[in-house]
Parts: C-alpha cells; structure tokens; sequence
C-alpha cells in the first residue's frame, strides 16, 4: 500500500500535547526539583544497579517492595497502594476504569490539562464546573452539579495546577459525603503544600489520593507515582493497567529515594524560601499580578504575557510555562520555584522586559521594533 488509512475520526480536533522541549539555560517550566538526585543517593543507586538489578527479566508488576514502603509511611495497606509510570499513568487508568462511553468525569478548569485530555480519549463525557475568578473551586455550582449530573468521577487537583490554588478540607468532606463517585485528589505537591486528605480514607471508600516522586522528590526523568485508594478501588484498577509499566529501574531508584525521603526536606523548606522570593519580586513589578500558591510554582498575570514568555526565552533563555491561550487564564505564565540563582535571573530578567515595554510605549513603538533597532545599533 502507497497509503495509510485514517486513524480515528475525532483525532482531526485534536493538536498533541505540547510538552514544550525547548532547550533553555534556565528551565522553570514543568515544576521539576531544581536539583538532581543528591551523590549518596546516586552511589547507592549505582551499587544496587551493578549487583542486584537483573535488566533481563520483566519487573515485578504491583512494585511489592516500594509499594510496602508507601503503605507503611502512610500507615495503611500494601493493598491500599497502586504504582504506576509517573502519576500521569494513575490518571488514566482511573479513567480507564471508572470513566468511558456513558460516563461522566467532572472536572474544575482551570486546572491540569490530563484530566481533560484522558477523558477525551476514553469516551468519557466531560461535565466542567469553572472556578471563580480567584481559582477556588465554586462549591454551591460543584455541589449542584453532582446532584443533576450524577457524575462517576470529580477530579480535584489539589493543590491546583497551574494556579496553586488549595480546595478547603471541609468542601471536600461534603462532597465526598455527597456522592459515591469515585473523587479523585491529586496530591502531586503534596509535600510543600503538607495538606492532605489521607485521614478521610478510612470513612471514604471513594476517596483516592494521586502522588508522584516527580516533583519533591527529583525523579521525573524516571516516570513513578502512586495512588492511595480503597482496596477494592486499587483492585479495579490492576485491571486495566499496563502490568509492567514500572520498570526495574523506576522501581530501585523511587524505593531508595523514598527510604532516604528525610533528605529531600531541605530542597522543599529552599523551594519555599525561594517561592517567598518570587513573590516578592514580582509583586513589586507593577504590571503583574500574582497569585498565592501553596506549591513550587507561581501564577501570575502580566500585559502581553505571550511576549513577554517569548522575550524571557529568545533574551534571556529561560523557559517558562505559557497559560495565556488557555481559557480562564488570559495573560497568564507560569514559573516554576527554581534555585536561588535561577529565581534571581529569572526576576532581573522581567525587570529588564518590562522596562524595556514601558520605555517603549513612552516612545509610542511597539516592543519588538525597539528591539530590533537596539540589535542594529541604531
Ligand atoms: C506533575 C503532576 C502530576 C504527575 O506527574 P507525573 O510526572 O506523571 O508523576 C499529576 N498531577 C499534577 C497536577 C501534576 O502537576
């Protein structure tokens, strides 16, 4: 054949998702630690990999010795525990399983784009209930929308990504009194927000909770998440995953990581002196607002925020994440709590893009012209 034929017809509407590999000196795109695994950790990494790993056979497929480890930190069941190929996997195979053809996902934008996406391509119906202008989620709107929709999934991201927004405890109890849907609440930066809905499990057999050694933990290059559920959820969901979607690797790395997991808390008490920093200095810049986060990254709203995301990474190469074709988020970037000397070129180089679009509007000539007559020399 001189020809392959079409793939599914609802693809066309589609554009991939746009992981955004753009090489830059200074990344604060993906709210990735700033720092790789420390050297102790990368020698026993090595140790382990030279004696004790056999590359040859297929890993062992539920993880037992990383799941034990995270049932026994969070005080529950190796039954309770899912690992999956970063969390991202976890997501799906809830949909998988609670979502599909008929069934309703309601999701609260907004917020991390997977969920949205995952239901998509599973069939799943997609009930959004916005947030308010602030970011929280709209309880009354929520609450009503359970009550009319039925839904068989709520999706919480919490604290919220990209907006760092936290949900009250208090609305998530009601709504996990009011319905039997299976909710959902991804804990990804759990560890600087510190909050979590873990002492609801017992009473809330719908309640599951989504982390990853993604973001705390330095391993997003390795791909490790896991899930905190009932164990019949956790049951449900060995059903539809990828049984050896958790390499050998993956596995020696996240358990090491997990068990020397102490070490990581002075990264999280930098990442939130840094974030203090952050918001300081951008909340002196006047055409900026920013919004308070309980996580590694800061949204904030600025004047042609397209541009300016496109000056940061062609003047100053630093990547950031643009949210400004993104309904809800107009005007939005969003950066990530890199380093201390990261976060300080970061923040010198807005002074310098927003001087320079002050200047040239003073002049009555748009940014990017003035640019180019100041690479001429003219
Ligand atoms: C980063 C992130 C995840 C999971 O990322 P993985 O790298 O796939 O573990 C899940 N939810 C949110 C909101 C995130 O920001």
């Amino acid at each position: 054949m001189d020809r392959v034929r079409e793939p599914r017809p609802e693809l066309g509407d589609i554009s991939p998702y746009d992981a955004k590999d753009v090489r830059a000196e200074v990344n604060l795109s993906a709210n990735e630690n700033p720092h790789n695994l420390p050297g102790e950790l990368l020698e026993k990494l090595a140790d382990r990999v030279r004696f004790d790993v056999p590359f040859n056979r297929y890993p062992d497929p539920m993880a037992t010795r990383l799941r034990g480890l995270i049932a026994e930190a969070n005080g529950l069941d190796a039954g309770n525990v899912l690992v999956g190929n970063g969390g991202d996997e976890i997501i799906l195979d809830v949909i998988l399983a609670w979502g599909g053809p008929g069934r309703k996902l309601v999701d609260l934008p907004p917020t991390f784009s997977m969920y949205g996406i995952d239901a998509w391509m599973t069939g799943t119906r997609v009930v959004d209930v916005p947030r308010t202008p602030e970011f929280e989620v709209d309880g009354p709107a929520l609450m009503r929308a359970v009550a009319e929709q039925d839904p068989d999934i709520i999706v919480i991201s919490n604290p919220n990504n990209p907006t760092g927004t936290m949900t009250p405890e208090t609305l998530l109890i009601d709504l996990l009194e009011a319905t039997d849907a299976l909710v959902l609440v991804d804990e990804a930066y759990f560890e600087f927000s510190r909050q979590t809905m873990r002492p609801h499990m017992s009473r809330h057999p719908n309640l599951a909770i989504l982390r990853t050694f993604s973001k705390a933990f330095s391993l997003a290059g390795l791909r490790a998440g896991y899930l905190l559920a009932d164990a019949s959820v956790v049951r449900e969901l060995t059903k539809v995953r990828q049984p050896y979607s958790v390499n050998r690797f993956t596995q020696v790395a996240a358990e090491l990581t997990f068990r020397d997991r102490v070490v990581f808390e002075a990264g999280v008490r930098e990442a939130m002196r840094n974030r203090d920093r952050l918001v300081h200095g951008l909340s002196q810049m006047a055409e900026v607002a920013v919004f308070p986060s309980e996580a590694n990254y800061i949204l904030f709203r600025v004047d042609q925020a397209a541009a300016v995301w496109r000056d940061l990474l062609h003047d100053h190469s630093i990547l950031v994440r643009d949210f400004s074709r993104t309904p809800g988020l107009e005007d939005c970037l969003r950066v990530t709590v890199g380093s201390e000397e990261e976060i300080d070129r970061f923040l010198k180089a807005m002074d310098e893009i927003i001087a320079r679009k002050h200047a040239s509007a003073h002049f009555g000539i748009n940014a990017t012209a003035n640019r180019h007559l100041e690479r001429n020399g003219e």
